[in-house]
């Protein structure tokens, strides 16, 4: 009953706004990332602005990456010593942007819980599938049911921020306030802390990469095969009309045909926020998948790193596959390259899962409300 009366959003910060800096909870994060010593970069946030434009996730395999967000930001782009994802494609080898072993799938969805994300959840449950979630804390309010869910069905659940901005165009402190956020609301909920994150639109730089190590969070990508080819299915835009199902099934047979091509696994961006995506996934994609000959293995992002399932939360992990986080970034700059991955030498252990702490309690709760949900959308977009 605890719990339940701390889900309250009351005890929250306003869905789908960047939450203030000026909470104790927010104070209490900074000082713990104060007292980690990992030195934060002095790295100015970039320009992309208030309006998200779909281009800042990059680009399916066969379109061309626009660079609007890129040319306002000139000065940026130049300086590769911050190693921004958004313009280039820079990752460190501290970023997961794929599986080791070929043929393998990391299989993940963002910005749930939704509406739609029970329709997954059936068909992933019927094939006997496993995903990781990166879940938007807003979300996690309104569908504390459907996290727990998830959860207790052992797909992994991950960090991806309360309100989805891009983090590069925040301050470090409304940076903490975002990942501290959506890491307290999953822990009032499942009882364990997540420690991955996926950055909003891949909006990553050294800065973030420094406060997300500082707050115990590895982040995950998606693959990237140049400076201008994501393994992203675009399947998000099908909602707003800025893209067909013809063109996300057009950019999955080209992300299909390079993942076999690779010497190394892979991992797609995909999304259960809305209905359009889900059925992409459940009626094309995944059977597509499913029925390729030779056959994928598709697992969650921490299982394809060769790490049992409770590796994936802060209060399980046993810090043998998966160390507490050093002071300091890994730098190995490689400006459009896929990340390298340092893949972990324990054999996996699929049986061994965390520990249900699941509150039970909250399974009653329903904090959903179509109000929230729609005013979500919008920030989303
Ligand atoms: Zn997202």
């Amino acid at each position: 009953m605890r719990q339940a009366a701390l889900l309250s959003p009351a005890n929250y910060p306003a869905l789908d706004k960047p939450p203030p800096t000026d909470s104790p909870e927010v104070q209490q994060w900074i000082q713990d990332v104060a007292n980690t010593g990992i030195s934060i970069p002095d790295i100015s946030v970039t320009n992309i602005g208030e309006h998200r434009p779909c281009f800042l996730r990059g680009a399916s395999s066969n379109v061309s990456l626009p660079q609007g967000g890129c040319l306002n930001n000139p000065d940026v782009v130049a300086d590769t010593s911050r190693c921004w994802w958004t313009c280039g494609g820079c990752t460190r080898t501290t970023d997961i942007t794929e599986c080791p072993a070929p043929m393998t799938w990391g299989l993940t969805y963002d910005d749930g819980p939704s509406y739609y994300t029970s329709d997954l959840l059936n068909y992933l449950d019927q094939e006997n599938l496993k995903s990781t979630f990166f879940v938007v804390g807003s979300r996690v309010i309104q569908f504390p049911n459907i996290l727990q869910t998830q959860y207790i069905g052992q797909h992994q659940i991950a960090v991806h921020t309360w309100s989805h901005p891009p983090l590069t165009t925040l301050s470090n402190e409304a940076i903490i306030a975002e990942l501290g956020w959506s890491k307290k609301v999953i822990y009032d909920v499942l009882g364990v802390t997540p420690n991955m994150m996926r950055p909003p639109y891949g909006d990553i730089d050294d800065r973030v990469r420094a406060i997300s190590t500082a707050m115990g969070l590895t982040p995950v990508m998606w693959t990237r095969i140049s400076p201008v080819a994501t393994f992203d299915t675009d399947d998000f835009d099908i909602h707003g009309g800025l893209t067909t199902v013809e063109h996300v099934l057009q950019n999955w047979e080209d992300i299909l045909s390079n993942a076999t091509s690779r010497n190394s696994g892979f991992i797609v961006l995909e999304h259960d926020l809305f209905q359009q995506a889900v059925e992409v996934a459940t009626g094309y994609m995944l059977p597509d998948a499913l029925a390729h000959d030779p056959p994928f293995t598709i697992q969650p992002v921490v299982y394809c790193l060769n790490k049992p399932l409770k590796d994936a939360y802060i209060q399980t992990n046993d810090n043998k596959t998966n160390p507490p986080a050093q002071s300091g970034v890994a730098v190995t700059l490689s400006p459009g390259a896929p990340g390298s991955l340092q893949a972990t030498g324990k054999a996996a252990d699929h049986n061994s899962v965390a520990p249900f702490r699941v509150n039970t309690g909250l399974l009653a709760a329903s904090l959903t409300g179509a109000a929230g949900l729609a005013a979500g959308l919008g920030v989303l977009l």
